[in-house]
């Protein structure tokens, strides 16, 4: 026994020493490649040695290396991005929109300092700021700005960031500031896949570094430029900003070379790094005009460029205000977006019982038009955005239509109602119109109590609308009154008001009473579609009961049946309808409220049957109770959906696929599986001619 111990022990002692050199040659390889573009190795050896490692740690995790390479394909376990407290100051920054304000703060910070000053000039880049924290030269840990003070911990995530070191070139200690950023063509690529396309790449950036799986953050080609950094001791502290920066860049960080230093004569006596510009203050104009005109061309965003004081000592004396240092000024370039305050974050219920948060701004002109109140969508918006109330953000109109809030530019420093000290403003746990606990499905939030009165106005105001059932002389005010004063609870009660109860009400004289009776009244001839459409089931909107109608679906019984055998595939079936589609549908048809509101319509009067289109020339019942399935080309019926329009007009049933459902297989020619698979489940097969003579 004791001798099989000393065997483990020498065998994991091996094992460390194997996972450490593993870790080491791939991490050169790693960083030889992604910073100096070098292949050392082939694909193939370096695939080989990769597997290895990942074997390795996977047998023995607690050896797997802070800096292990593994960590750049990130993980597929959930991480939790738990609050961390910052050990530096992360401001925001103070503004100049001129030349000469730029200038201008130059020269009176020059008066503060009492002497001479050089100041460096670095672009603003248009993405998500991050801290990450390196102890003995390996990172550690990787936080978002979050309010300043404290910020998410994100570091499973920017260690899959291939120019995020993970290990430096010497064992310091220190924290560094830097913009994670997704290149512009990247981001062209990636959004043309996206379900809900981002408004820019900023926003993926921040999307992305929030991920709970960091592996699907591995798959976002994102990339970073430090530019400021801390040491945890102060001997290792430059004196220069310029020279900070180039020992990151040294220590293995990725800095911007675009970058400028300006001094009273243009005279510089430390080293520069290559792309560096030099010059005198009456450069400054030319070198921003540069930098302007290079925007279009640099592949990444900027929204400005920081101007800084170039010695550090004389930050130190500056200081800071609360809100700013006052060592450094952002020179923002013009946008089309107005700057205001989110004075409050209203939640609204929908008529599905989704909660919106909306932001209640202080009213600011954008584009000619005067915004006040700003959708935020859901949670994971506001978190992208790590938005509170008191903020002060910028807002655009996005394709001049939609305002959004487009980032948050400066914190505020009260803390919200709701305490949450990262400065993010959560959507509260009780919906604020009937106290139901609120549920997260999927990215949104719920109020799934069906009586909660915010979703029965929301349902009627939608059953009322124009593009519904269209009742005249009931909008949302009118709506709204009937709820307080008990005439209106739910849809039904649309066609039960008691008017002679109603005449009298303030602002309900007789005449009044008689429009909303013939409104109402006229609704009630509104065909099958409009109704079933009215209702506001989810995923049951106008086009998806079309599809149910063109199928031959055309009758409230036929829908509950299928509804009711949980024949998911009668549904499938039907081109357009997507699984998550017709699982939504056949859940809400099966929800007993529902069932019993269409059952008061029903009773009402209210039309749950389509009426019967026109069959022409066909004998109308040659195909009632089949279902057909069309497959091939054919000579008299071209296109295809010819013939299933024939079939259709003689009561079949079309599908698109062979299912145990299916009665008879039209076959043209050229057809393939289709045949098979009819074959195999006995499906009667029925060529050209044949269908011709049925007819
Ligand atoms: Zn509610």
């Amino acid at each position: 026994m004791k001798y099989g111990k000393i065997v483990c022990m020498n065998s994991k002692i091996d094992q460390k020493q194997q996972i450490s050199a593993l870790s080491d040659k791939l991490r050169n390889y790693q960083d030889a490649y992604y910073r100096k573009g070098r292949q050392k190795i082939s694909d193939l050896e370096y695939d080989r040695l990769f597997d290895e490692l990942l074997r390795l740690e996977d047998i023995n995790p607690e050896l797997r290396l802070q800096d292990s390479p593994t960590h750049r394909v990130g993980s597929d376990l959930s991480s939790e991005l738990p609050e961390v407290s910052h050990t530096i100051p992360v401001l925001s920054l103070d503004k100049a929109y001129t030349l000469e304000a730029v200038v201008g703060w130059m020269q009176k910070t020059a008066v503060k300092a009492g002497r001479d000053l050089s100041f460096t000039v670095e672009e603003k880049i248009d993405g998500v700021s991050i801290v990450l924290y390196y102890k003995q030269g390996v990172l550690e840990r990787a936080v978002t700005r979050g309010n300043g003070y404290v910020g998410n911990d994100v570091t499973a995530n920017v260690r899959t960031i291939r120019s995020v070191p993970l290990r430096l070139k010497r064992p310091v200690s220190l924290a560094v500031r830097g913009e994670i950023y997704l290149p512009i063509e990247a981001f062209t690529r990636l959004n043309k896949k996206m379900d809900v396309p981002y408004a820019n790449p900023r926003n993926l950036t921040a999307g992305t570094i929030r991920r709970i799986k960091s592996r699907e953050t591995a798959a976002i080609p994102m990339e970073i430029f430090v530019y400021e950094g801390f040491f945890e001791n102060s001997n290792d502290q430059p004196e220069m900003h310029s020279e900070l920066t180039a020992l990151l860049d040294d220590l293995g960080f990725r800095t911007n070379s675009r970058f400028g230093i300006f001094t009273r004569d243009g005279k510089f006596n430390q080293p520069l790094l290559p792309g560096w510009t030099l010059g005198s203050f009456s450069r400054l104009g030319t070198f921003i005009e540069k930098s302007i005109a290079a925007r279009e061309t640099l592949g990444y965003e900027i929204d400005g460029l920081v101007v800084k004081v170039n010695e550090l000592d004389v930050r130190e004396e500056l200081g800071y205000t609360g809100h700013h240092p006052r060592w450094e000024v952002a020179y923002k370039f013009e946008s089309p977006e107005g700057e205001t305050v989110v004075e409050g974050i209203d939640v609204q219920v929908g008529r599905t019982g989704r909660i919106t948060p909306v932001a209640r701004v202080k009213p600011v002109k954008i584009g000619g038009s005067v915004v006040s109140n700003v959708t935020l969508h859901n949670q994971d918006y506001i978190n992208i955005l790590e938005l509170s109330v008191g903020d002060t953000v910028a807002v655009s109109k996005r394709g001049d239509v939609i305002p959004a809030v487009e980032r948050v530019l400066e914190k505020s420093e009260v803390e919200n109602e709701t305490g949450a000290v990262s400065g993010i403003w959560k959507i509260p746990s009780e919906c604020p119109s009937c106290g139901t606990v609120l549920e997260k499905i999927g990215a949104h939030t719920f109020c799934t109590n069906p009586e909660c009165p915010d979703q029965l106005f929301g349902r009627m105001q939608f059953f009322t609308a124009k593009a519904q059932m269209d009742i005249e002389n009931l909008g949302p005010e009118t709506i709204q009154f009937l709820m307080r004063e008990g005439f209106l609870k739910d849809i039904p009660d649309i066609y039960r008001i008691d008017y002679r109860k109603l005449a009298g009400n303030p602002g309900f004289g007789e005449k009044k009473c008689e429009l909303l009776q013939n409104g109402v009244e006229k609704s009630r001839k509104k065909p099958f579609s409009s109704v079933l459409a009215s209702l506001g089931i989810p995923d049951l909107g106008k086009k998806s009961v079309e599809l149910l109608l063109d199928d031959g679906i055309d009758d409230i019984d036929a829908l509950f049946a299928i509804v009711d055998q949980g024949d998911t595939d009668r549904l499938i079936g039907i081109k357009g309808f997507g699984t998550k589609t017709v699982e939504s549908i056949m859940s809400e048809l099966s929800k007993p409220v529902i069932r019993e509101r269409i059952r008061l319509l029903r009773e009402i009067g209210l039309l749950f049957r389509q009426e019967k289109r026109a069959l022409g020339d066909l004998p109308a019942q040659v195909f009632i109770g089949q279902v057909w399935c069309v497959t091939g080309s054919f000579i008299h019926f071209s296109p295809r959906s010819k013939a299933m329009e024939t079939v259709k007009l003689g009561g079949g049933r079309v599908v698109t696929a062979v299912t145990g459902s299916t009665t008879h297989l039209l076959a043209g020619s050229g057809v393939g599986s289709k045949l098979k698979k009819a074959e195999s489940l006995d499906i009667r097969i029925v060529t050209e001619d044949e269908f011709l003579e049925m007819l």
